[in-house]
């Protein structure tokens, strides 16, 4: 990899970040709110119309999420360059088996890793200061995937700092976890149920995540703080015990 000053990265990973970020929620807006909403209408999990107003908020804070996020990638590459990571490059070096297994890893720890800190920001001394942006948008949209605090874009990004130095990852790992991350949060926070109402009978709806999921926490606040998986909503008790009888309109 060529060697760039650090803020050559961090102007580099912005301009990138901020390009999926409105690609990628600004697509699923387009798409499901301007395209589709019509014919989507009995799968919207909104109760009110949107607020322009709640939609500009999230947009500005998903901007400064995206230098934070941008600096934590420059500090891995920076890191990387003086061989002090455990970012790998050669396809075969672990295995291609490894790819696999290392990127499901990434995402039971990063899943894990959300969940309680997830529920800790929501104590109430902190949830003022780390997380209240985020729950700005009661019901969110996919403006509200990337929408953070500063507090919280600094502990989020935090993760992938962490994962570099304590699991060998080759750069497709990493990216493909990066890539499934954005996807995913814009998926949770569409505001449209997209699993149908008989997924939750199998594995897929009883244990991924979907968009009415994590609507409830936007609503309830004190239920669902899995990124991914049920897992540990379901271990700890923080399920919402109706959620698997609801169906994909609102009745929480
Ligand atoms: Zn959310
Ligand atoms: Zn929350």
């Amino acid at each position: 990899m060529t060697n760039h000053s650090f803020w050559y990265y961090c102007f580099f990973l912005f301009v990138i970040t901020l390009a999926r970020y409105f690609l990628i929620a600004g697509g699923a807006y387009l798409l499901f709110y301007l395209l589709l909403g019509k014919s989507l209408a009995n799968r919207s999990l909104h109760l009110k119309p949107l607020m322009s107003s709640s939609i500009k908020k999230d947009i500005k804070l998903s901007v400064l999420s995206a230098v934070v996020f941008a600096i934590c990638g420059a500090f891995i590459i920076s890191e990387y360059s003086l061989g002090r990571t455990l970012l790998y490059t050669g396809l075969y070096k672990y295995g291609l088996w490894y790819l696999v297994v290392s990127f499901i890893a990434v995402l039971v720890l990063q899943d894990t890793y959300f969940y309680f800190i997830h529920r800790m920001f929501h104590q109430p001394l902190i949830f003022k200061w780390m997380h209240y942006g985020h729950h700005g948008s009661k019901e969110p949209t996919p403006w509200s995937s990337s929408a953070f605090d500063l507090p919280e874009a600094i502990v989020q990004g935090l993760f992938f700092v962490g994962v570099s130095f304590i699991v060998p990852l080759h750069f497709i790992t990493l990216l493909t976890a990066l890539i499934t991350m954005t996807v995913w949060a814009v998926f949770t926070h569409l505001g449209f149920e997209v699993f149908p109402n008989s997924s939750k009978s199998y594995w897929i709806g009883r244990w991924l995540i979907g968009s009415m999921h994590h609507s409830i926490h936007h609503s309830k606040y004190k239920v669902h703080y899995g990124l991914y998986f049920t897992f540990w909503d379901k271990l700890l008790g923080t399920e919402d015990s109706n959620y698997e009888k609801q169906t994909h309109t609102r009745e929480f």
